[in-house]
């Protein structure tokens, strides 16, 4: 199998492109796509960039052009949850779109507007934490709500908690699993807690980006070194 990792920023993938053996690289659609292995796995890693659209046409060109046979987005986002502080770990239970009428993606495809996280990557995910020695974080699974904005002012913040009660927001998650499901491909969203999506968070994610993706990519290398896929 094929592993599809994306991540939406540069130090979100700089920890797995170090790690990665016999690289080869391919930009399609402006995006640069390397092909190796980590781990011993077959991977291919791409940056997508920011955003839903970004990060949907990374998806798909991952399951169109390289026939991954998973699709795992790993980085940092806003914990809007009140048992979790920043460096903290969010699983995948679910994700939503907290900008997308929840309605109309019941009405039309996908049919569905919540999107879950796949079980088996899932238990894979808890497997490596609980092994992980000296964990200094803590880690739930949880919902992830997904849009088009950096969550920063109270009051969004406030009104996304009360529609979609995620545990966490960010700007790629849900689009990926999107399409993860569009194509029947088991999907996990990793993320890793930056800032709490406040009045802070600007601060709060230039201090803890670099840290929160190398725990994010960190959880990542230690599925791949103990999956059998
Ligand atoms: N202040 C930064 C914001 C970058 S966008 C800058 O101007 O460079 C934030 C990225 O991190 C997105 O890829 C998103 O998925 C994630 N993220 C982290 N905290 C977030 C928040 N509070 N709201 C939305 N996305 C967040």
């Amino acid at each position: 199998m094929v592993w599809g990792i994306i991540g939406a920023m540069p130090s979100e993938i700089a920890l797995l492109k170090a790690q990665m053996s016999g690289i080869k690289q391919e930009t399609v659609s402006g995006l640069t796509y390397y092909s190796g292995k980590i781990r011993g796995k077959e991977v291919v890693l791409c940056c997508s960039e920011i955003g839903k659209v970004n990060a949907a046409m990374c998806a798909q060109t991952m399951v169109l052009r390289y026939g991954v046979g998973c699709l795992i987005n790993t980085g940092v986002a806003g914990c809007t949850c009140d048992d979790l502080d920043v460096l903290d770990i969010v699983l995948s239970r679910d994700l939503v779109f907290h900008d997308y009428d929840w309605a109309l993606q019941e009405k039309y495809h996908p049919h569905t507007s919540k999107f879950p996280g796949d079980p088996g990557l899932i238990a894979l995910a808890q497997l490596a934490l609980e092994q992980m020695p000296q964990r200094m974080f803590r880690y739930k699974l949880g919902r992830i709500a997904t849009g088009d904005v950096f969550v920063e002012q109270e009051a969004l913040r406030e009104d996304i908690i009360r529609r979609t009660h995620p545990d966490c927001v960010e700007m790629e998650g849900a689009a990926i699993a999107l399409v993860a499901y569009s194509n029947q491909i088991p999907c996990l969203v990793i993320r890793s807690m930056s800032d709490n999506a406040n009045g802070d968070a600007g601060m709060s994610f230039d201090t803890f980006e670099a840290a929160a993706a190398d725990h994010s990519a960190k959880l990542l290398l230690a599925m791949l070194e103990q999956s059998d896929a």
